[in-house]
């Protein structure tokens, strides 16, 4: 059997301290995982059950790296979130068990087209152009949860040009990473190589191009982006 084209080449994300990169399966976004951040989109903050939405594997980019302003916007969002690798296949995973499923953890930006993705919200229609395009996922080095265990505070910032624009801590996230792991792996099997995007802090807002934009989490290290010109 002959493919017709060659495949894609394997999507990958980088692991801190070591040469070995972690193939990227599929990347799970939780929506308003923060309630400062739930009430500047306009909604209120609460305990129904979380939603998601998904990043196409090939959307991550590394640290470091200059993306291009993306097209079809005039609103183009930052959105500093911690990200929880998955490292062993499992559904219906109970929250007790669900921390045994993650590999380990890295710092990441969920890049959104804003203007986009508002009007498919008021629309009713789902997120992908807003949120689903061409490198709409930078995610630093991930630290394997033997060397960083599994972070439930700490502090999470972010800075445009080296002005703080977004600073919280992982102890607000309204959903913790066992939750999500089990409300998700009830809905689907998760497998190795997901990624868990898990929310963005208050205080969202536009990144133009020459703009740099980086990431921290206290453990976690930094996530740098540069913004270059229009393709
Ligand atoms: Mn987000």
């Amino acid at each position: 059997m002959n493919y017709i084209f060659g495949p894609a080449p394997v999507a990958s994300v980088a692991v801190a301290g070591s040469e070995d990169r972690i193939p990227v399966r599929r990347i799970f976004c939780i929506g308003r995982n923060y309630a400062a951040h739930a009430r500047e989109m306009g909604k209120d903050p609460d305990r129904d059950p979380p939603f998601f939405f998904l990043k196409p594997a090939d959307a991550v980019v590394d640290n470091d790296a200059t993306i291009p302003y993306p097209p079809q916007t005039e609103n183009f969002h930052f959105e500093a979130e911690l990200v929880a690798v998955i490292g062993r296949d499992g559904k219906n995973i109970s929250e007790d068990k669900s921390l045994d499923h993650v590999w380990g953890y890295g710092v990441g930006n969920d890049l959104t087209r804003r203007d986009l993705q508002l009007k498919a919200r008021e629309q009713g229609r789902p997120w992908d152009l807003g949120k689903s395009f061409d490198r709409s996922a930078p995610i630093g080095p991930i630290h394997p949860v033997s060397a960083v265990g599994h972070p439930s505070k700490g502090a999470i910032k972010l800075t445009v040009n080296g002005e703080i624009k977004q600073q919280a801590d992982l102890a607000d996230l309204i959903w913790s990473v066992p939750e999500m792991i089990s409300i998700l792996s009830h809905s689907m099997e998760l497998k190795a190589g997901d990624l868990i995007m898990t929310g963005t802090p208050a205080g969202v807002g536009p990144l133009i191009e020459g703009d740099t934009c980086v990431v921290s989490i206290e453990g976690l290290g930094d996530l740098t982006t540069h913004i270059g010109p229009k393709e």
